[in-house]
């Protein structure tokens, strides 16, 4: 990428759509719309600036390496990754939600180490170590829920919102690790090296954070 240019990494969905208003506030409009396009990068209405649409596991990876200058995160996203090289200047307070831990309700697990599934391993790990419970974890990709209900698992941690995906299969939240909502990214090379260019765009972003949300 061209000195000039700034490259944002956001994932579709949920993130995309909250980040799209708050990038409009600091000047700056897709050309493209990932949700129907193949490109996984995006033009914007601005020559120096680019999105690059990528997993929303994968966005602290590409901005940690310089591959995106910025990028929009999930709290829980960045717990697991553990956020080396990356300065995390701006809480965007959107897709927000709550990481807990959850399970069929009156399961026990007998003498035996409790099993928890997730694919949030190592802010499992670290949770629990916390706590002082030593655990097992079980690497899920997904569908977390299922693993109790087919004994795989004593207990999940997964992101919650609402709490209809638990309860549609009969689980019940137990505890509360964190409350989660979006991050904007920043790689701390390009902080030093683009500092004005990056300092203005966080300015905007911060200022259409408090537009959205007024004290
Ligand atoms: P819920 O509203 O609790 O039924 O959540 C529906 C599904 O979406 C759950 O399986 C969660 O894993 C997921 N989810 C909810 N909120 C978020 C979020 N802010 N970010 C990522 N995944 C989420």
């Amino acid at each position: 990428m061209s000195d000039q240019t700034l490259t944002i990494a956001l994932s579709k969905g949920r993130i995309f759509k909250d980040t799209l208003p708050l990038l409009a506030h600091a000047g700056i409009e897709p050309v493209d719309d990932p949700e129907t396009s193949r490109k996984l990068i995006l033009d914007t209405n601005r020559e120096d600036v680019k999105l690059v649409i990528i997993r929303a596991s994968d966005v602290p990876t590409y901005v940690q390496y310089g591959a995106a200058e910025l990028g929009v995160a999930g709290k829980d996203v960045l717990m697991e990754h553990g956020g080396e090289g990356l300065y995390e200047p701006v809480d965007l307070k959107i897709a927000r939600c709550r990481l807990m831990v959850a399970g069929l309700p009156d399961a026990g697990h007998g003498s035996r180490r409790m099993r928890i599934a997730t694919k949030y391993v190592n802010a499992t790990r670290a949770w629990f170590a916390a706590q002082g419970r030593q655990v097992e974890i079980i690497k899920l990709y997904g569908s977390m829920e299922l693993a109790p209900i087919v004994g795989l698992a004593d207990r999940i941690v997964d992101v919650v919102d609402t709490g209809n995906t638990l309860k549609a299969n009969g689980l019940v939240p137990m505890d509360h690790i964190a409350d989660i909502s979006s991050r904007l990214i920043v790689n701390k090379a390009a902080m030093k090296m683009k500092h004005q260019r990056i300092r203005e765009f966080i300015r905007l972003i911060e200022e259409a954070v408090a537009n959205h949300h007024p004290a």
